[in-house]
């Protein structure tokens, strides 16, 4: 299955493309993880990638699509895949269709909505693990022990594009650029769109019940 997950930052995607991607049995990218890898290794590409993440704005298209398409291109990716983080525009939209037109379309676009106030509240008390990237917030699934990842003991931190004034420009930009996706999406009736906002077990169900 090709799956990708929409929505705004903080909607949750990353948590539940960890969780279908093991039910599914496909591997998943985030292309935010992708870049923050490149980060951590001090390449040229994250290099350039953390000049436009810092502000929160996006990471050009051809950058970002090359990186992308090199990953689903990889024989470990031939039985089905899913991508959180991407696409983000109407152009990286395009160039995934035009590539899978050659080894066969999408199956689910699953759109994970929450309204804005309660994604201001999520990413700014949001905490990451630096090793396996696992998502904690100080409210709603805080860690056992302080600052220590309950997967695999990693430190946790925050990002610096998760402090108010950057999310507030994370979030302008999805509203103008990846928002017009779901109509994009819609039109091909693989959309299915799911309530973000509760409990974080219900949403897994609702979503993995969006790809029967
Ligand atoms: P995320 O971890 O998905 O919240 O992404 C963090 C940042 O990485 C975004 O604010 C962008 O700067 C960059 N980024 C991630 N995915 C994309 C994408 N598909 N297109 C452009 N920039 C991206």
């Amino acid at each position: 299955m090709k799956i990708i997950l929409l929505g705004p930052p903080g909607a949750g995607k990353g948590t539940q493309a960890q969780r279908i991607a093991s039910v599914v049995d496909v591997n998943k990218a985030s292309s935010g993880d992708l870049f923050r890898e490149n980060i951590t290794a001090g390449s040229e590409l994250g290099i350039l990638a953390k000049s436009y993440m810092d502000r929160g704005v996006l990471v050009p298209d051809d950058v970002t699509i090359k990186l992308i398409m090199g990953w689903i291109q990889s024989p470990e990716q031939a039985s089905g895949f899913v991508l959180d983080g991407f696409p983000r525009t109407l152009n990286q939209a395009e160039s995934l269709d035009r590539e899978l037109n050659r080894s066969g379309s999408l199956d689910r676009v699953l759109y994970i909505n929450v309204n804005e106030e309660e994604l201001v509240e999520r990413l700014s008390g949001r905490f990451i693990c630096a090793n396996c990237q696992s998502p904690f917030h100080v409210k709603y699934s805080a860690p056992t022990r302080n600052g220590v990842c309950d997967f695999c003991g990693g430190s946790l931190y925050q990002r610096s594009d998760d402090k108010p004034e950057v999310v507030r420009t994370r979030l302008g930009v999805y509203f103008e650029e990846t928002a017009p996706l779901v109509e994009y999406y819609r039109k091909s009736n693989i959309l299915r769109e799911i309530n973000g906002e509760g409990d974080i077990e219900v949403i897994g169900e609702s979503l993995l019940k969006a790809l029967s």
